[in-house]
């Protein structure tokens, strides 16, 4: 089965609104994305959401959020809610990047919450999972990954997984500038397929998208992406420049 690719771009905590619209105007000058076939997204930060959508109205980048609560609304300072992520243009959010499991806690059994909130609220989650340095080399990866993926995925039909996208994100390859080989990838983009077509079946396993995070940038992306496994690619750093980030884009076809 043939899957589109798909390509984000995580700003993380940079661009204000000023910047916001000096990257996308950047990025929307570059020819090469005005064409392709892959699915690109940009995820920059809450405040920056409402100028996004304009920027990019009538273009083909989506627009996704970094996070998003797992309540639908009311008394939860500093959250926000998937419904005010869908008014303000997103169709996409990350949902269990690392960076929110190591700073803020979160946990599997959170994330999983929050992936079913986006699902009913039509958003389509980038869910993180990754190993630690520690866990790769003490040869607990696919233990690690695995328990991340039932438990973020945990009771999920096929047919909601399908219409997820999972981000394998190594946590040692993410703004370390080491890059999980093309080989490294795959076999756990596979691990993860294994997963899905043991825990649901073939057709949810071949169509979720899988793509891959971690110092992925305009040099090694084409190779990474080449991977049968290897939808496309969860992209920090090299997403802030938009000479990179249309390369990458460019790679994904
Ligand atoms: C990320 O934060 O999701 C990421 C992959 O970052 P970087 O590309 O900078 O490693």
């Amino acid at each position: 089965m043939k899957r589109r690719k798909f390509v984000a771009g995580n700003w993380k905590m940079n661009k204000d609104i000023a910047e916001t619209t000096e990257l996308l105007n950047a990025v929307l000058g570059m020819p090469t994305v005005a064409t392709g076939e892959a699915e690109i997204c940009v995820c920059p930060p809450f405040p920056s959401l409402l100028r996004a959508e304009h920027v990019l109205a009538g273009s083909r980048i989506l627009l996704g959020a970094q996070d998003m609560s797992e309540h639908d609304g009311g008394a939860f300072t500093g959250e926000v809610s998937a419904r005010m992520l869908t008014a303000a243009g997103c169709t996409h959010v990350i949902l269990g990047h690392s960076e929110r499991r190591q700073y803020h806690g979160e946990t599997d059994g959170l994330i999983n919450r929050k992936v079913v909130r986006a699902l009913a609220a039509g958003l389509v989650p980038i869910v993180c999972v990754g190993e630690s340095l520690t866990e790769r080399e003490k040869d607990e990866t696919t233990a690690r990954i695995t328990a991340q993926v039932e438990g973020v995925l945990n009771n999920l039909a096929g047919s909601q997984v399908a219409g997820l996208i999972i981000a394998y994100e190594p946590v040692w390859a993410i703004g370390t500038g080491k890059t999980a080989t093309p080989g490294q990838a795959n076999d756990v983009h596979a691990l993860v397929r294994g997963l899905l077509s043991a825990r649901f079946d073939e057709k949810t396993a071949n169509s979720t998208r899988i793509i891959y995070g971690g110092s992925v940038n305009e040099k090694n992306a084409a190779e990474l992406f080449a991977r049968p496994d290897i939808d496309g690619g969860l992209i920090g750093g090299a997403s802030l420049k938009a000479g990179s980030f249309s390369s990458i884009c460019q790679a994904a076809g």
